[in-house]
């Protein structure tokens, strides 16, 4: 017969084991390659589905189908089973939105992520974190990149061996793609984000540029691209704890940073408000807490893994804890940014960054050396293995370069489909005239339009300058009125105003509007000009004064009898008219 003590002794020598052999079943691709190697597309589906079939409270669906037809996959953990988000916004459930591989170079996210729902899904590990959290999860974001799989994608990158590709198969950045949507990927994102509407969202990269300390940098937006009471919580709450936690754990690290000179560490830092092209600046123009996570590509990639993961669970248990708090103050900055308190502030927008105002901070990097190029002249920023503590200036103020007063309504004629369509997309609502109607709205006057003169994600990018004026414009039957009394007024503002760095007019939607399409031959100008001036001496005056002021213009002749073409009534009146409408009453 056992000896009591001897059962006890067997339970404690059996137990270790068994857990030891499912944590071995159950490895990722990854940890079994001991961190080596990062799976592929296919790799990663299939332990997705696995983790689901496995798991009570983990579910797989698809979200989008990518131009190459590979699924978007999305991982959904909830203990309750509310794999819905109308079941987990119904339970009182914050969502985490965690997103990985949007740049597949950079698939620690992925990594991290597949073990943590592997962790809580299957190990029945810490799933307390989820009383009040549910978690959805983007393994792969860029499907189509990720399968362009190999050892030269990332230059210098410290594993994993072979990683996928930066952008899409239409080589488009999605993390550039947030406002104009032009990725189909894109556009199934913003399906998924209006429909879950998160509460965190977490964004995984891995950055080069300088070499320093900390194994992983943060940005998390907390104004003035945002809203002021959410960035304020974050700052008081959020990133301190989060220092912390990190610090304990092992992993030093520091806001995202810029060097003022590229490679510079001693030329001091900056950081700006995220233009809401960008991930993080996207879901801050949203109302909603967008986390960066930046790992450092020269630091192992287990390192970057683990890192990753140790951020993803501080946030989950963070965002557990103080559930009730992030789901308050969500939808306070939805109201407010819905309000006409919000619509009598002035939008500030086009950041830059104050040249004078600097506060120092302590920067953890390595010594290093700056030697005069033999090869191209240039200097060579060469990093020393000693660590060393720099006493820097970092300049963070951040300074509108450009402001609005927001109108009650934007019009939108409904020529202009593809911009409505993709203001939908953005989940904003509209209404539409059902007959043909006159209004009075404010419309904008554009001028001095500059084009880029190189592409820039398949697009040339435009600056204006702008000038208001009132109008009765006759507005047709499906014309669309955008009311700015919603959540999203942040968002409908950078995507119409044209000053906006993020609207579709800088990124070139309306090009044509600033196209002359009607014009006159020279010798039946001649003519008109002269009787122009024999009705109207003072045209002559006019046109002299022009002349001085345009003396490049005044060269050519074409141009100076363009110059009385814009006088008559022949002139097409709707040239440089921005087409969209502001009704502020
Ligand atoms: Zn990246």
């Amino acid at each position: 017969m056992k000896s009591f003590v001897g059962i006890i002794f067997c339970i404690f020598l059996i137990l270790p084991i068994k857990i030891f052999a499912t944590d071995l079943k159950w490895a990722t691709y990854c940890e079994s390659t001991d961190y080596k190697r990062t799976p592929r597309y296919n790799e990663t589906i299939q332990f997705c589905k696995l983790l689901a079939e496995n798991s009570q409270i983990i579910a797989y669906k698809e979200f989008g189908i990518s131009p190459q037809r590979r699924s978007l996959p999305l991982l959904i953990m909830d203990k309750d089973r509310y794999f819905t988000a109308e079941q987990a916004h119904q339970a009182g459930k914050a969502i985490l939105m965690i997103q990985a591989c949007i740049h597949p170079g950079e698939p620690e996210g992925k990594d991290a992520g597949l073990i943590l729902f592997r962790n809580l899904g299957i190990l029945g590990r810490d799933t307390s974190l989820l009383r009040h959290v549910t978690v959805i999860f983007i393994p792969i974001f860029n499907v189509d990149g990720h399968e362009r799989f190999g050892h030269y994608n990332r230059i210098n990158q410290n594993g994993p061996e072979e990683m996928g590709w930066r952008t899409t198969a239409q080589n488009l950045n999605l993390n550039r793609d947030f406002m104009k949507a032009d990725a189909p990927e894109m556009q199934a994102w913003l399906r998924l984000f209006n429909y879950w509407n998160p509460d965190f969202f977490i964004d995984t990269h891995t950055t080069d540029g300088a070499d320093y300390q900390y194994a992983l940098t943060y940005s998390l937006e907390t104004g003035p691209n945002t809203d002021l009471f959410l960035g304020q919580y974050l700052q008081k709450h959020y990133i301190p704890a989060m220092e912390m936690y990190m610090a304990e754990k092992g992993y030093k690290v520091f806001p995202y940073v810029n060097f003022r000179q590229w490679h510079d560490p001693r030329s001091g830092l900056y950081s700006l408000p995220a233009s809401a092209m960008l991930s993080h600046g996207y879901v801050a123009a949203r109302n909603r807490p967008g986390l960066l996570i930046e790992t450092h590509m020269l630091k192992p990639y287990k390192i970057r893994v683990m890192s990753t993961l140790e951020l993803l669970q501080f946030t989950l248990k963070h965002l557990n804890d103080n559930y009730r708090d992030y789901l308050q103050i969500n939808h306070q900055a939805d109201t407010y940014t819905s309000s006409a308190e919000f619509r009598k502030q002035i939008l500030k927008f086009n950041f830059t960054v104050s040249n004078t105002d600097s506060v120092m901070v302590n920067f953890e990097g390595y010594d290093y050396k700056i030697e005069e190029s033999d090869l191209t002249g240039g200097k060579w920023f060469i990093y020393l293995p000693q660590a060393k503590v720099f006493r820097l200036p970092n300049f963070n103020k951040a300074i509108a370069q450009d402001s609005v007063l927001l109108p009650n309504y934007y019009i939108i004629p409904p020529e202009w489909t593809e911009i409505i369509r993709r203001l939908q997309l953005h989940g904003i609502k509209m209404e539409f005239l059902n007959q043909d109607t006159t209004l009075e709205v404010e419309l904008y006057r554009l001028s001095n339009p500059q084009w880029s003169n190189f592409s820039f994600e398949g697009r040339n990018r435009l600056t204006v300058k702008t000038e208001k004026f009132i109008e009765r414009r006759l507005y047709p039957a499906g014309s669309a009125i955008v009311s700015l009394e919603q959540p999203n007024a942040r968002i409908i503002a950078l995507l119409l105003e044209p000053l906006s760095s993020d609207s579709f007019l800088s990124w070139g939607f309306f090009n044509t509007v600033l196209e002359q399409k009607e014009y006159a031959e020279t010798y039946v100008m001649e003519s008109i000009a002269r009787q122009m001036i024999q009705q109207q001496p003072e045209l002559l005056v006019q046109f002299q004064a022009w002349k001085e002021q345009n003396p490049q213009m005044a060269k050519d002749q074409w141009i100076q009898l363009n110059w009385f073409y814009r006088q008559t009534p022949y002139f097409d009146q709707n040239l440089n008219k921005y087409p969209i409408g502001r009704i502020s009453h």
